[in-house]
């Protein structure tokens, strides 16, 4: 970098744009600014003949080659990030292979970049308990529907919503929310309150816990990085219910004491409410809390809280890693094993989790990474001495750890020929469960997996024409659909291939295994919880709810039903089929096997009952399942671990997979072979050059993929090769390049 000569050093300033285009200029800074600007600004400037606004992202800056035009004024009188902030940004711009200006834009996104001193959003809530509002919807329903339509969409959404958005999804007009207000069904307000629980609804407010001995240990480590301000990362490895998350709130406790704040980073908000209510509860308006479905103004504001110290907590999923908040003390990344951590719909495919990490090395402040089942690469961090293990190897309620039992699916099919997904002895402990008035989850490993319409005279299966992936069949859609691409089909009543009109339902997608459970024990009240059937926001928390009060007995789900959640009377969780992970084409699938088992297990008996968990499967001798039986993480590290080195896999070596993607399948397999070529002289001898090889899924939304994975040891200097030679290939319109840098995915 140049520095800024000495006579010219406070009068430029480097700013961002708030463009679509990437694009980041140098200003002059106006006399009467100088004193008062800092990094992290909004500022209004020229640009041609518009104005635009921005934020300044390095001051002072070097002077431009060509005297530059001049900042025009101050938009926001405080900034909103500083320069550790900036500093992030230039360094997943370099690990992530991005422009600064897309790194940027994703540590701000554009509801804060867009938003400048925003008018009051008004906040509307219920007034009343989600029973009581049922009751005047029946009410309003003959007189006043409109009405009694607000009421339906406040039933589905927890704390405050925008006004507006509460219109526009109910259809109603001012005039009927006012109505209602006047009733005092609806409190509308100013306030803005990210609680998990409605104004009904009170959090009542709780204290911290006596900590057990092994919770002492891992809090005074905690404790003590967090008073010598040192950058530290511990990896928290405590089973399910082991009392992580009292640690993480006692952390914030002492962070709070210091006058500094803290991010607890979770994987899917919406998923786990009740860690939500736990940190408002401890710590009431301290606490934002973010998610994906929140408006812009409502992003806006949370943000705002924190940047002014007005909020020190800030809860979210991975994006929360970006939140301003004041002081930073502490990080935390609960499930920090998550692959929902990794952003992989749109470039940077950065890792929030190791995005924390380098934050909490930028301010100095210590992260915290719990999991019952840590990822390979942390435990493998912590092996190698980068990281500090803390362990809890018990439950404070002393419950004990729920019994496993193995089921061969092999030879139950030869028992009973036929089409049942489920064995007698998870059978007979469903009916048990029921009479005994307890709960069950049956589990299920990926939505739609197995549905799919297939004759049964030549086995077609229907296959999405841009992605070479098969359809599933939706049955409350009666609709064939692509996972991939979204792609729709009505379903074959002939085969097209032998013109049989015997086609029918292969699989045990979750509504199968819904509508055999209803016919195996009618009596029964099921439900079920996958991405297909909660559609709005917040039904996910509806059925949660109703499930804890105990209206469900048998909750059907795939693996969001596998987090943290607390439910005491579960005392029956049963894996409909273990193989479906292990057979992916990933050489994670036993690590995310090993976890999805180990976390499922987890959930059976955290109350005063003793829990089962029946694991169905083809192959009752994997060691990745026979460790989560045993409850034996060390042992699934060591075998996994070693069979990695063997392969050099993560995380020995980096992997960056390069997809080119194009219309014609020939272009993007010879831009594959030809970007290797160029690769191979520049890289480190000891890295290697994958493929080209099409992915399992070769074709998305009408594009061919061809892949090349670089196995390397070091990251940064790979990619500066991969810089040194992308202009070699020339510029074409339809070929892409994606670089995912430790890709989570292989498919
Ligand atoms: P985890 O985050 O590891 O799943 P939690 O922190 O949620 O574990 O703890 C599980 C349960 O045990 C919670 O109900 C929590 O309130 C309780 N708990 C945690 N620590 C203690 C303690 N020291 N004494 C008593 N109960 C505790
Ligand atoms: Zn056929
Ligand atoms: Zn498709």
């Amino acid at each position: 970098m140049i520095l800024p000569s000495p006579q010219n050093n406070s009068t430029h300033a480097e700013v961002i744009l708030n463009l679509k285009a990437d694009l980041c200029l140098t200003y002059t800074v106006p006399e009467e600014l100088i004193r008062r600007l800092r990094v992290g600004h909004m500022v209004l400037v020229p640009l041609g003949s518009r104005r635009v606004n921005g934020f300044v992202t390095l001051f002072p800056a070097p002077p431009p080659r060509r005297p530059g035009r001049s900042i025009i004024r101050l938009l926001d009188p405080e900034p909103f990030f500083g320069d550790n902030l900036i500093s992030l940004v230039r360094w997943i711009s370099q690990y992530y292979f991005c422009s600064f200006s897309r790194a940027f834009k994703t540590a701000l996104p554009s509801p804060i970049r867009n938003t400048s001193n925003p008018s009051p959003v008004l906040h509307v809530a219920l007034n009343i308990s989600v029973e009581e509002s049922g009751e005047e919807i029946e009410k309003l329903a003959g007189k006043a529907p409109r009405q009694a339509d607000i009421l339906k969409v406040l039933q589905g959404r927890t704390g405050t919503s925008p006004l507006a958005a509460v219109l526009k999804e109910s259809g109603a007009s001012r005039s009927s929310l006012t109505a209602l207000e006047k009733k005092g069904l609806v409190v509308i307000s100013q306030e803005d309150r990210y609680t998990s629980g409605r104004p009904g609804e009170e959090i009542l407010p709780t204290g911290p816990l006596v900590l057990n001995d092994e919770q002492k240990v891992a809090f005074k480590e905690i404790v003590d990085a967090i008073d010598n301000e040192e950058f530290r990362v511990f990896l928290l490895h405590g089973i399910t219910g082991s009392g992580k998350t009292e640690i993480y709130l006692q952390a914030v406790a002492r962070v709070l004491e210091r006058g500094e704040g803290a991010i607890i980073m979770v994987p899917e908000i919406s998923l786990t409410p009740q860690t939500g209510e736990r940190f408002r509860s401890r710590f009431g308006d301290q606490v934002v809390v973010i998610h994906s479905a929140q408006a812009a103004g409502e992003r806006y504001s949370a943000w705002r809280r924190l940047a002014d110290g007005r909020a020190r907590i800030v809860l979210g999923p991975r994006s929360a890693v970006f939140a301003p908040v004041k002081n930073l003390g502490l990080i935390v990344v609960d499930e920090e094993h998550e692959t929902s951590y990794k952003q992989s719909a749109i470039h940077p495919f950065y890792h929030g989790r190791d995005v924390a990490v380098m934050r909490g090395k930028l301010e100095n402040c210590p992260v915290i990474l719990g999991s019952a089942t840590p990822s390979v690469e942390s435990y493998n961090n912590q092996r190698e001495g980068k990281y500090s293990l803390l362990t809890l190897s018990h439950r404070p309620d002393e419950a004990e750890l729920p019994k496993v039992r193995i089921i061969d699916m092999r030879l139950e099919r030869e028992k009973f020929r036929g089409g049942s997904s489920f064995s007698s002895i998870l059978l007979r402990e469903m009916k048990l469960n029921l009479e005994e008035g307890r709960q069950t989850i049956l589990f299920l490993n990926r939505r739609g997996f197995f549905t799919v319409l297939v004759c049964r005279e030549c086995g077609y299966v229907a296959r999405c024409p841009h992605c070479s992936v098969s359809l599933t069949y939706h049955k409350g859609k009666r609709l064939q659909i692509c996972h991939l691409c979204g792609y729709t089909a009505a379903p074959d009543r002939s085969c097209p291939l032998c013109k049989s009109k015997d086609i029918t339902f292969s699989g045990r997608g979750t509504q199968r295994i819904e509508e055999q459970i209803k016919k195996i024990f009618p009596q029964a009240r099921v439900r079920r919880m996958d991405t297909d059937s909660v559609g709005a926001r917040d039904s996910h928390r509806i059925i949660l709810d109703e499930f804890k009060a105990g209206r469900i007995d048998i909750l059907v789900g795939t693996q969001m039903i596998a987090k943290g959640l607390d439910f005491p009377n579960v005392t029956l969780v049963g894996v409909i089929m273990a193989d479906t992970a292990l057979s992916l084409a990933d050489f994670r699938a036993t690590e995310y096997t090993f976890q999805i088992l180990s976390q499922v297990g987890g959930r059976a008996g955290r109350g005063e009952l003793k829990g089962t968990v029946i694991i169905q499967t083809n192959s009752p001798r994997h060691p990745a399942l026979l460790s989560a039986v045993r409850h034996d993480y060390a042992a699934f590290f060591d075998q996994e671990i070693a069979l990695r080195a063997e392969l050099g896999y993560p995380p020995l070596n980096h992997f960056i997979s390069l997809t080119v993607l194009s219309r014609n399948e020939d272009k993007s397999l010879r831009i594959c072979e030809h970007l290797a070529r160029l690769l191979r002289p520049v890289m480190a001898p000891e890295d290697e050059i994958m493929g080209p090889a099409p992915p399992p899924i070769n074709r998305i939304r009408g594009r061919y993929r061809w892949q090349l994975l670089l196995k390397t040891h070091g990251v940064v200097s790979t990619l500066r090769a991969l810089g040194q030679v992308l202009p070699g290939l020339g510029k074409d319109r339809d070929v892409k390049i994606e670089v995912d840098v430790d890709p989570i995915s292989m498919l």
